[in-house]
């Protein structure tokens, strides 16, 4: 239980792009504290005899470093940050540390946790301790009433919040400023998330730096990590106050054998899986960077018959619960999952975990492989890293960064309204998505500029100062992390060492076990009909593009006379698309095409090949989808003029119409100066950006009429809001055209 074995070890040399702050000796307990015999105080008893209550267990010991915490908590009213790995017993601290508070007559502790999942576990586990604990969230709301008259009762000890509880308006008037008169102890768990530097950050748990500012000084804090390097670490004591007491432990967990595995592309990862799969010890996780990633892969190994299901951010929630009960009974090999899996799952005795593309930082990838040989003495982690890898981890981070432009177009629009808007009326106003223009208001409303009121957002006149600097030094850090990860594929030497020191683990040192340190321990020979198999799948191409049926609200505000659904005669055919731009097949050679600065050029052969296929398919229909979508086979052709890809679209249009046999009547035209705007910004600026900018020239509406009401298909080279197939088909129907079945290259997004 003690892991003490490591304190007798050099220290690692640091490598370059190791963080060179030192990593905290003089706040770090001593690996070898328990060695010297247990403290013999009166606190000592009490919380030992609680712990062994709390796990059922009459021998029961502390793990080094958890009764020093108890005691800097409970007899010395102390901060303290503890950064353990998982598994160490976190929530023994708190919950015992509660416990002992509340014979002393402190008021209850108040736990900040994000995870719903985890709090059911962690309500069950402090019940047989004796702990009385309830939480509030958002899935419990019934029982609120029943949980304020406990509190007010003084009938509980432990109160367990979500961090978004926080943010609630109602709960901070009403409820928090009697809980912060109140408590007798905060706890912070998943404290990287309050930290800028932290690897998902959370603007709602800024809230509780200034939770913390409210407490009496006399009430002990504890925040908890698993997974913190210096920096983080840092930043957490310094909001937490003066006098922080941080217990460090070592990160390395002996039982894991890491492994690095690079293979040329896609079809050889996906074929050594289904090589190697069932070698693998017990039952695992396959991490993949993308949700079609995840699904790909999975129905790969089903259709080979491998126990495997997807697990995704896309996954229903009713069947992600029963995913990781499968996965826990060990009644499937594998959850072929994204970083949805994530804190909170807790399998012991995982038998390994497998990435398909390196996530983008060590923090990240260690936690994803940490959920591995808690509980078993080995566990094989092996990562076989994408060319690709970086293109998405760009892909993602430019996503989730505030602009001082967006922030300022919502300061404005909520000004100008000068009264509350919701974020769909937010969305006529500001050309921003959905997630990411609440993921601004979140920021907006930590920094005081914004506040959630009954009908939205409003602003509350505050200034707002973009950090522009702040942002620049969270986009640094980033990709210093992201070189990390590169380095750790191309390291020869020890792998847990590597990432050990990149997390500033004092401790870390050589395992004796991965690839580099004791020679490569997994087969690398793919078998032949598995390459094939791989293949066959990701050459499989055509995905659904489902119809635009409704309008975008508040269009009027932005001169677009429409709302509402769309007319009958308005719509499109469901159409076709090749692949998604994160396919893992057809996605590569999209993602080059499309990539920023790529030359246009003809089609590929192979990808009209592909294409042709999807026709066929599309055409023949099968038992759930009548063929050509149920309006009859085109007959004539149309593209979309492009701007930046003339010649792309071009050559599809002419080599579908040739292999086809469908005459292609050419493009629209542009009128207004075309389409304006780009892809990805929201759904009714797209809209606002192509209205009446694509029109049916007098040739085209010639040949259309001459069809009598035939279906034509729409060509286009990618389609991300689907708006620009929309105006154009709206445009065919209303010169003749008698459906419009659109079939594009790749779809973003
Ligand atoms: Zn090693």
């Amino acid at each position: 239980m003690v892991d003490n074995q490591h304190a007798r070890f050099p220290e690692p040399a640091l490598t370059e792009t190791a963080l060179s702050e030192p990593a905290f000796s003089e706040t770090r307990l001593s690996e070898s504290a328990t060695t010297d015999g247990p403290p013999s105080t009166a606190t000592h008893a009490q919380a030992l005899e609680v712990l062994r209550e709390l796990v059922g267990n009459p021998t029961a010991g502390f793990h080094e470093g958890q009764f020093e915490a108890i005691e800097a908590l409970v007899d010395g009213g102390r901060r303290a940050l503890v950064v353990q790995r998982t598994g160490w017993g976190k929530s023994a601290v708190y919950f015992v540390a509660s416990l002992l508070l509340r014979r002393r007559g402190a008021g209850p502790t108040l736990i900040v946790s994000p995870l719903l999942a985890l709090m059911r576990d962690q309500v069950a586990a402090a019940a047989r301790a004796g702990v009385r604990a309830v939480a509030i969230n958002s899935a419990n709301q019934l029982e609120w009433d029943t949980v304020r008259e406990q509190l007010a009762a003084d009938q509980v000890d432990v109160l367990l919040v979500s961090p978004e509880r926080l943010t609630n308006p109602s709960f901070r008037e009403n409820q928090l400023p009697e809980l912060i008169r109140r408590t007798g102890l905060l706890v912070i768990d998943e404290a990287h998330c309050i930290s800028d530097w932290g690897h998902d950050f959370r603007p709602d748990y800024r809230r509780i730096a200034d939770l913390i500012t409210q407490l009496p000084d006399t009430v002990p804090v504890l925040a908890t990590t698993a997974t913190a390097n210096s920096r983080v670490v840092h930043d957490i004591e310094e909001q937490l106050g003066a006098g922080v007491l941080t217990i460090r432990g070592a990160l390395g967990r002996d039982s894991l054998r890491l492994g690095v595995l690079s293979l040329p592309d896609a079809k050889q990862r996906l074929g050594w899986l289904l090589t190697h799969l069932a070698d693998l010890p017990g039952s695992g996780i396959i991490y993949t960077l993308t949700v079609s990633a995840a699904e790909d892969t999975a129905r790969l190994l089903a259709e080979a018959g491998h126990e495997v299901l997807a697990y995704t951010g896309r996954t229903d929630p009713a069947d992600r619960e029963r995913a990781e009960q499968l996965l826990k009974d060990n009644q499937v090999k594998a959850l072929v999952a994204t970083s949805a899996l994530g804190m909170g799952f807790d399998k012991p005795d995982l038998g390994f975990v497998v990435h398909l593309g390196a996530p983008s930082s060590p923090v990240a990838y260690y936690q994803q492989v940490g959920r591995a040989g808690r509980g078993a003495a080995n566990a094989d982690v092996l990562l076989l890293p994408g060319a690709e890898d970086r293109d998405i981890w760009q892909y993602f981070a430019t996503a989730s960064m505030p602009s001082e432009e967006k922030a300022a177009a919502v300061l404005t629009a909520l000004a100008e309204a000068g009264t509350a808007l919701s974020t769909v009326a937010l969305e006529a106003r500001v050309d921003l998505r959905r997630t990411p223009l609440e993921l601004l208001l979140k920021v907006l409303s930590v920094d005081g500029a914004v506040e959630r009121v009954g009908g939205g957002w409003r602003s509350t006149g505050q200034p707002w100062i973009y950090d522009a600097e702040r942002y620049q030094r969270i986009s640094e850090a980033r990709v210093d992390e992201q070189d990390s990860m590169v380095i750790y594929q191309d390291t020869a030497g020890c792998r847990m060492e590597y990432i050990t020191s990149v997390l500033d683990d004092e401790t870390a040192h050589a395992c004796g076990r991965c690839d580099n340190c004791a020679g490569q321990w997994f087969r690398a020979d793919i078998a032949e009909q598995a390459t094939a198999a791989a293949s066959q799948t990701l050459n499989r191409a055509g995905g659904v593009l489902e119809a635009r049926l409704q309008w975008p609200s508040g269009m009027d505000r932005l001169g677009v006379p429409v709302k509402g659904k769309l007319k009958p005669g308005e719509g499109l055919a469901e159409g076709r698309v090749l692949a998604r731009l994160t396919d893992l097949g057809w996605g590569g050679a999209l993602r080059e095409l499309f990539a920023a600065g790529a030359a246009d050029r003809p089609v590929d052969p192979d990808m009209l090949q592909a294409c042709v296929q999807v026709l066929r398919e599309w055409g023949a229909g099968d038992s759930r989808n009548p063929g050509w979508s149920g309006v009859g086979r085109p007959a004539a052709i149309v593209s979309v003029p492009s701007r930046g890809k003339p010649e792309l679209v071009g050559s599809l249009a002419r080599g579908i119409s040739e292999t086809g046999r469908i005459p292609y009547l050419g493009e629209l035209q542009l009128a207004h100066g075309g389409p304006t705007g780009s892809r990805g910004g929201n759904s009714a600026y797209r809209l606002a950006g192509v209205w009446d900018r694509l029109v049916v020239g007098p040739e085209l509406e010639a040949a259309l009429g001459s069809l009598q009401g035939g279906s034509v298909m729409l060509i286009d080279d990618i389609v991300d809001s689907r708006w620009t197939l929309t105006v154009a088909g709206r445009a065919l129907r209303q010169a003749g055209a008698g459906a419009v079945l659109p079939l594009v290259l790749a779809q973003a997004g």
